[in-house]
């Protein structure tokens, strides 16, 4: 079994890197990707760049090129529920498109056709999350999480996702990482800690929250690592 380990930024890859040993680095198409094994385990780390294109591109290149059988997301995103604080960690139940729009044509927000508004993701991995983070005493919340090619920092543009997506968190790679991911037929789970809450203090929150809050959700990502291996074995 292979295991892609997807990040957006160095930030939230970095981690991973310091944890796993014996990293092969391979350069292929404009980025990196470090292989890895662990407890019998491969391993494929990498970072996508930030955005859609650039994380579909990398996810896609994790599936096709280096064989992955399944691919875990780490990283970071904004808040939109009040219900979720900077720190708090976040698996996505499912993803959407916020900023894809041919709502011209009488077409949901979101929705394109033989296309979907919203991608359920795999159930059997965010079931292994919450049973991991249940043992470690860290409380992870299931989130609908809205993807799109904007950093969010406006109370206007939230309540616009809030209420078309009643999306609780908001990034700029799930949604398309979650389109390749369901295209071939690979579990994909995201795992995402809040850096900000999308208001006009989300820049500021942001670079003050992205290592820490990187760092926690990497953390719990090597724990379920650790499950998944074991479990499959
Ligand atoms: N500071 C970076 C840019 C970060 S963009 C630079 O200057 O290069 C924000 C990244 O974190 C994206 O990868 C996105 O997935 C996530 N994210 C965190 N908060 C977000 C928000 N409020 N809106 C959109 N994406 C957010």
């Amino acid at each position: 079994m292979k295991i892609a380990l997807l990040g957006a930024m160095s930030e939230e890859i970095a981690p991973l890197l310091n944890f796993f040993k014996d990293i092969k680095t391979t350069k292929y198409a404009s980025n990196t990707y470090y292989e890895t094994s662990h407890n019998g385990t491969d391993i494929v780390i990498a970072y996508s760049k930030i955005g859609k294109v650039f994380s579909a591109l990398t996810t896609t290149i994790l599936i096709e090129k280096f064989r992955c059988d399944m691919v875990l997301f780490s990283g970071v995103a904004g808040a939109i529920s009040p219900s979720l604080q900077i720190g708090d960690i976040t698996v996505a139940t499912k993803t959407a498109q916020h900023d894809l729009d041919i709502t011209a044509f009488g077409h949901d927000v979101g929705f394109v056709p033989e296309g979907s508004k919203f991608i359920d993701l795999d159930k059997s991995l965010i079931d292994i999350a919450t049973t991991v983070a249940k043992v470690n005493n860290i409380t992870l919340k299931k989130v609908t999480v809205a993807t799109g090619d904007q950093f969010i920092a406006n109370n206007k543009r939230k309540e616009y996702i809030k209420e078309n997506f009643k999306a609780d968190a908001i990034e700029m790679e799930g949604g398309s990482v979650a389109v390749v991911c369901h295209s071939m037929g690979v579990p994909l789970l995201v795992l995402r800690s809040i850096s900000d809450t999308a208001d006009m203090d989300a820049g500021f929150d942001f670079d003050k929250f992205l290592s820490t809050s990187a760092k926690a959700s990497a953390k719990l990502l090597i724990r379920i690592v650790e499950e998944i291996s074991k479990e499959r074995q």
